[in-house]
């Protein structure tokens, strides 16, 4: 398998043309990886995907709306992670 090329937005990773964290057009899958960041264990949920960013001059994505490399908003990871993993494991309860 061809390697993908990925990039790191405020610690979790993503693919870099889509900013996406599981990409089918680019057969990528960071969850376990940005689980592991996190310290959470990996488990089969939804992907996150980054909104709309470019590299500032130090080469650090930041977000189009707020221009913030941290922004609590828009990279705000371990809360969209935590919520969907939270929604995977009531789905995985039915
Ligand atoms: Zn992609
Ligand atoms: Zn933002």
């Amino acid at each position: 398998m061809a390697e993908v090329a990925t990039v790191e937005i405020n610690d979790a990773i993503f693919c870099q043309q889509h900013s996406k964290e599981v990409c089918e057009n680019c057969g990528y899958d960071g969850r376990e990886e940005n689980d592991a960041f996190f310290g959470l264990d990996p488990i089969d949920r939804e992907g996150i995907e980054a909104p709309a960013g470019a590299p500032n001059k130090d080469g650090v994505y930041q977000c189009k709306k707020h221009g913030s490399t941290a922004c609590n908003q828009c990279y705000g990871w371990k809360k969209q992670i935590t919520r969907l993993r939270t929604q995977a494991k009531k789905a995985g309860k039915k």
